[in-house]
């Protein structure tokens, strides 16, 4: 027998789970399906900005209780395989570091939605003006936040895998043992960020609450695993992490914002987070754009007052062009200078402290000049 709901939201990860929230929070039976049991594990860094904690608005001493919350005071950057970096510290938190086990459970179970956990989205039909997903629930409005595979996108027409310019990450994340530890110089307090001599990516080092996590992403697939195996070699050789790493590697693939071209929204439905390919530009951040588009998207939805034409959803679009920007570009690509005087030049400029503090770590990593989410929902 079918059962229904006001949404369904297809994906429990931050941009499912916030926009979740809000439609409860706005009197609507929302239901929440993810294939997986939680809490699971998401292939990440767990890297968060403050603006993520304060769209969220996160408690940082409730959440911090049982659960990972390191304060980021300071980033270490350079090139890699170069001699020379440079550290920056702020006097407040610049970012925290989390676990991705822990957050994103701690988020599904806050937005008191109804769950349908270990369930994986398989179809949705129309059926009048409704949707019949898995051919059980019956919802007029889909919400698709299953992630860069996500099957809602698959029928709003993305192919992953084809036409589409990804990024390709791979990651590790352990506890340290006492060993591990003492083979390890790396900071808590401090994010280091090296990136490739073609440009195409950065690899990170990065401990938190007794965890380190490390890892590289690269804008093409093309031998990602020798990239890694190369920065971990030379990260080894510097003794900044163990020299044995336990287990394997984990990648996974998103979109970055400019590069996607994944539509937003059909009728009775829309995208949010990975699924929608919202990742920024330089730094690869994926939480905030999952999180900031899940509070777009449900303003937007409650607006509609039950009619989610597509057109009705339309505000949703425009907004999400105000916050992210248009698609084509970014609008700082120095890619008309030949490559070797790009790769000379960011050589240098990653050298000089300004450089490092100004561009790469407040605007291409914190965006320090974008207003709060909050100032677009008023
Ligand atoms: C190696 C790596 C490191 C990263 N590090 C960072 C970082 O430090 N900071 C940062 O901000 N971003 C980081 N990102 C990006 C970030 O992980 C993503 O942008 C973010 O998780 C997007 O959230 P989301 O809710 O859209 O999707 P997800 O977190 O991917 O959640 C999608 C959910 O959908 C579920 N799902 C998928 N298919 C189905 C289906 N068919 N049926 C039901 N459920 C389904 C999944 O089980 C999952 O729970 C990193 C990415 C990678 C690959």
């Amino acid at each position: 027998m079918a059962v229904s709901c006001d949404a369904l939201i297809v994906g429990g990860g931050p941009a499912g789970s916030t926009c979740a929230a809000e439609l409860v929070r706005a009197g609507l039976d929302v239901v929440v399906m993810d294939k997986h049991a939680f809490p699971r594990d998401k292939v990440c860094a767990g890297w968060i900005t403050p603006p993520v904690v304060e769209a969220l608005k996160l408690d940082c001493a409730d959440y911090a209780r049982g659960r990972v919350m390191q304060p980021v005071r300071g980033f270490r950057a350079g090139m890699l395989e170069a001699a020379a970096d440079v550290e920056i510290r702020y006097d407040e938190p610049a970012s925290y570091g989390i676990r991705r086990c822990e957050f994103d459970h701690y988020l599904l179970q806050r937005s008191r939605a109804r769950l349908r956990l270990r369930e994986p989205m398989k179809t949705m039909a129309r059926d009048g003006s409704a949707w019949l997903v898995n051919g059980e629930i019956r919802t007029p409005l889909v919400v698709g936040a299953g992630g860069h595979f996500c099957p809602v996108a698959r029928s709003l027409g993305a192919r992953p895998g084809r036409a589409e310019t990804i990024v390709s990450a791979q990651e590790i994340e352990f506890q340290m043992s006492e060993r591990d530890r003492s083979e390890c110089r790396v900071d808590d307090e401090v994010v280091q960020l090296y990136f490739c001599p073609d440009l195409k990516g950065y690899g990170w080092c990065f401990a938190k609450g007794g965890y380190l996590n490390i890892g590289l992403g690269r804008e093409d697939n093309h031998k990602l695993s020798e990239h890694v195996e190369q920065f971990c070699r030379w990260l080894q050789q510097r003794g900044m992490i163990p020299r044995d790493l336990p287990g394997k590697f984990n990648g996974h693939a998103y979109l970055l914002y400019p590069e996607s071209r994944r539509n937003l929204t059909a009728d009775g439905a829309l995208l949010v987070g990975d699924a929608a390919g919202l990742a920024y530009a330089r730094s690869g951040e994926g939480i905030r754009p999952a999180v900031e588009s899940g509070l777009l998207a449900a303003a937007a939805i409650v607006a509609t007052r039950g009619d989610y034409r597509q057109a009705n959803l339309a505000p949703y679009v425009s907004r999400m062009t105000g916050r992210f920007g248009g698609r084509s570009s970014n609008g700082e690509s120095a890619s008309w200078l030949p490559r070797g005087v790009r790769e000379q030049l960011a050589a240098r400029l990653m050298a000089t402290r300004w450089f490092v503090r100004h561009v790469v770590v407040d605007r291409w990593f914190l965006h320090t000049e974008q207003q709060p989410v909050a100032a677009m929902m008023r």
